[in-house]
């Protein structure tokens, strides 16, 4: 017998948004400001150039385009103010953050939709703290999740495949982890920590970069989009959803 489910938890990145694009557009935004202001690279070069940096730093480093003009050719600074350069890159990067951070389009009805049901609904997602609260104000889900149920890895010192974070969301929102759902799109960061302590799992496969990793278990149930989610709790969960 299925237990009645109570919560339902979601990721944050290539769950509710696609990171890829986003960050795809974002970073040629930030090489093209860059090149508008004098720095003399192929875009193309200077894209790959900022991809490799990210990797090297990771994504939350503070400082990608310094770390780009050092791995530059002289020449491509010449007679330049670096610190010019550098904020022509900030500048556009937060400006796409302005313009084109977006949501799924299916994600906020659905949220929209879940909100006037009974459901707890929440958020576990690994981070900086202030960057993933950021990710959700501007996409416009905050709105909709209950108050107190966003768990960020940094806020909280544990992150991601640790059990243990999603075990914090579920006690602080006092639901047993089998009542509870988790939507993500990463096999081994999301679903199989999740499995782990006997939550429902329902893996977003939206055909991002994660998608052909493979965990060291199954989710109970694959979504290609947040109307089949509601599909799913409606029909396996009985949840009643408002039209
Ligand atoms: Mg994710």
């Amino acid at each position: 017998m299925v237990p009645p489910l109570r919560a339902i938890f979601f990721d944050i990145d290539d769950t509710l948004y696609s990171t890829t694009e986003f960050a795809t557009l974002a970073r040629r935004n930030a090489i093209q400001a860059m090149v508008n202001v004098g720095l003399n690279i192929p875009i193309e070069e200077g894209l790959r150039e900022l991809s490799e940096v990210i990797h090297e730093f990771s994504s939350n480093y503070q400082h990608h385009f310094d770390k780009l003009l050092l791995r530059l050719p002289e020449a491509a600074t010449r007679g330049l103010n670096r610190t010019i350069l550098v904020a022509a890159g900030v500048v556009a990067y937060h400006d796409a953050k302005f313009t084109r951070l977006k949501p799924f389009p299916d994600v906020l009805p659905a949220l929209k939709r879940l909100a006037r049901t009974s459901l707890i609904r929440g958020i576990i997602t690994d981070g900086v703290d202030i960057k993933q609260a950021e990710k959700l104000l501007r996409l416009g889900v905050h709105s909709y999740l209950t108050p107190g149920a966003v768990v960020i890895s940094d806020q909280i010192g544990i992150s991601k495949p640790n059990p243990k974070i999603f075990e914090r969301a579920c006690s602080e929102m006092r639901v047993a982890p089998r009542e509870a759902m988790y939507v993500g799109d990463h096999p081994v960061k999301d679903i199989d920590p999740a499995n782990r302590i006997g939550m429902v799992t329902v893996l977003a496969d939206r055909g991002g970069r994660h998608s052909d990793e493979i965990g060291r278990t199954r989710a109970h149930f694959h979504v290609r989009n947040f109307d089949q989610l509601l599909n799913l709790l409606r029909k396996r969960f009985k949840v009643s959803i408002p039209a």
